[in-house]
């Protein structure tokens, strides 16, 4: 995609001419439409990939086109972990901006505090900062943030991890006016905490994630098997449970109901196991967890609430009984397993019901997969007819206003990027016959 097909404002063109760049990354191709739609962002790629303009853009798209909502308070609001990065940020900012009337300025840490006051007074549109300076500016008035427009938090994990969180709440809460559009970049969105504060900041984001990292793991080998219907699913569960060499397993499914009803199933097939779901208090979720860690029984079951945070050398296996609608989803229950330079399998089985997010899971990791075969257990089921491609982040709801509604979907794996049970009636096709069996992964063992 170049820079011209956007429809940015001609001085954003100009400037951008003057750099050198025609062509847009990838990350910028997806973030930069949905950004310049309005809507909130959660956003990941890897250091490289040009975040930097694929936030500053639309910035100053929005900045140039419309009208303010203060005359004196900052517009833009960039907040980056450190120094070094807030000042690439800004250098990069200021060309973009020569030529035209919109300032920016530079709020470090470490940096002459009165200075900062000086400039502060300027009131420049856009501001490139680490959050604790900005937060004693705030304390002291010396900045007001009722007139933000955007705010920008890049390398949102990093400025986590350097315990930031408390001063990028203050600064959530100081501007928390409907009005406020909110794009999060991040190099991983697999950690508790980056979800947690997504969460706090964003409203109904659009997600954009790029090159998520399962398929540079090489010690996961990823197996896909076709299925027709429940009951052959659970009959290739069996084999795996009985044929593999299993040291645990995490079983994950949908819903809270098959939980009970598998690990019932996987009992009599005379493994230890135990269900894990949202229907359980957090203390006894605590308490299963822990026991699986410990050793003290061979197959979890769970919801996507086991799929964070469980770091167990010991789990060999991960078998998704049904696709995740959210795609990263299956990136986070798969990284369950090989995990400490362990090898590990990751099991997905595939019914019609699945089939769609198979699709998309596969134009998430960019790859193709091939499907495996058990002999005795084959599938009639070979897929089904593509259908019309739906661009998977746009969202049609109007961006309405606030915070409130639905917010408990963002990280509950509700948030799909498009319904397949809305997809009935697609006729099955066979596969042609060089597609239907089944090279293992490379590293496949089995
Ligand atoms: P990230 O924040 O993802 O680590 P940066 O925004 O720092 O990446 O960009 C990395 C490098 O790529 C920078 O030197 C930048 O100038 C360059 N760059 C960014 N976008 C483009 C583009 N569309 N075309 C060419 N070079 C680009
Ligand atoms: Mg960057």
């Amino acid at each position: 995609m170049q820079f011209t097909d956007f429809g940015f404002d001609n001085r954003i063109l100009q400037s951008l001419r003057h750099l050198g760049f025609d062509e847009a990354t990838e990350i910028q191709a997806r973030s930069i439409p949905e950004a310049m739609a309005g809507r909130d962002l959660l956003a990941s790629s890897k250091t490289g990939s040009g975040k930097t303009l694929a936030y500053l853009l639309p910035a100053m798209h929005r900045v140039f086109k419309v009208k303010p909502l203060s005359k004196r308070d900052p517009r833009v609001v960039v907040l980056v972990p450190t120094r070094e990065l807030a000042k690439q940020v800004f250098s990069l900012l200021r060309l973009l901006l020569a030529g035209t009337r919109f300032s920016s300025n530079l709020i470090l840490g470490g940096e002459n505090f009165n200075d900062q006051i000086k400039a502060l007074q300027k009131d420049p549109h856009f501001i490139v900062a680490t959050p604790g300076r900005l937060v004693d500016h705030l304390k002291q008035r010396n900045v007001f943030l009722e007139g933000l427009e955007l705010l920008i938090l890049d390398e949102a994990d990093r400025m986590l991890d350097l315990g930031f969180a408390e001063q990028l709440k203050f600064i959530d809460d100081t501007a928390n006016h409907r009005l406020r559009q909110t794009l999060f970049f991040s190099a991983t969105l697999d950690n508790t905490e980056v979800n947690d504060v997504a969460q706090m900041l964003l409203r109904e984001p659009s997600r954009v994630a790029i090159g998520s990292g399962i398929d540079e793991h090489k010690d996961i080998t990823q197996r896909f098997y076709l299925c027709d219907h429940l009951d052959h699913k659970e009959a290739l569960l069996s084999h795996f449970l009985t044929q593999e060499s299993i040291k645990q397993a995490i079983v994950f499914t949908a819903t809270k109901a098959d939980t009970v009803r598998l690990s019932a199933m996987i009992h009599e097939l005379g493994h230890t196991t135990q269900a894990l779901n949202g229907d359980l208090s957090q203390a006894a979720r605590n308490k299963v967890m822990d026991s699986f860690s410990r050793g003290h029984f061979k197959v979890l079951v769970s919801t996507d609430v086991g799929s964070r945070g469980l770091d167990i050398a010991n789990i060999s296996h991960v078998v998704n009984f049904d696709i995740p609608k959210q795609v990263e989803e299956y990136v986070h229950r798969t990284g369950r397993t090989g995990r400490a330079g362990f090898k590990g399998d990751a099991i997905s089985l595939v019914g019609p019901k699945d089939w769609y997010n198979f699709k998309d899971l596969e134009l998430f990791l960019k790859r193709t997969f091939t499907f495996s075969v058990v002999e005795t257990l084959e599938a009639t089921f070979k897929g089904l007819a593509a259908k019309k491609p739906v661009s998977v982040t746009k969202k049609k709801t109007p961006k309405s206003t606030h915070k409130s509604q639905e917010k408990s979907q963002k990280s509950s794996g509700s948030k799909r990027r498009f319904d397949v049970s809305q997809q009935e009636g697609f006729e099955p096709f066979r596969l042609p016959k060089n597609k239907r069996s089944l090279p293992l992964d490379d590293d496949s063992e089995a």
